[in-house]
């Protein structure tokens, strides 16, 4: 269900600046997503279109880079890709490491019907 929240923060950030911006119909919302924040793509546009329902979205489809992860090792301070939940340096083999990417969740675009742009 953690789709269904992340989908209503994005209805209401975009109808938000929207209206801040006069109104109108929005068009396409662009995201970028981080990989740590494990989204489920097929369960985010699920959630979007019904939420999106009697709001300024109604006719907005989304769309989202995926941002990919990297940490880096407390002890040594190389840059990885972690594979799985235990976060291990291939260099020092260490585990623990603070992230670099991939907690965006940031709302890039919002096309506006007659062609405005907001973010
Ligand atoms: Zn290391």
């Amino acid at each position: 269900m953690h789709e269904f929240s992340l989908a209503e923060a994005i209805v209401r950030a975009c109808e938000e600046v929207v209206q801040a911006n006069g109104g109108g119909t929005v068009e396409k919302v662009s995201l970028r997503i981080g990989e740590l924040r494990q989204v489920v793509p097929d369960a985010l546009t699920f959630a979007f279109d019904i939420l999106k329902t009697d709001t300024l979205l109604s006719q907005a489809t989304l769309e989202w880079e995926t941002v990919a992860a990297v940490v880096r090792c407390r002890q040594c301070s190389t840059q990885y890709r972690p594979k799985d939940v235990f976060w291990e340096c291939p260099s020092c083999g260490a585990l623990g490491a603070d992230v670099v990417a991939g907690e965006e969740l940031e709302i890039v675009s919002i096309t506006v019907a007659g062609g405005r742009d907001g973010d």
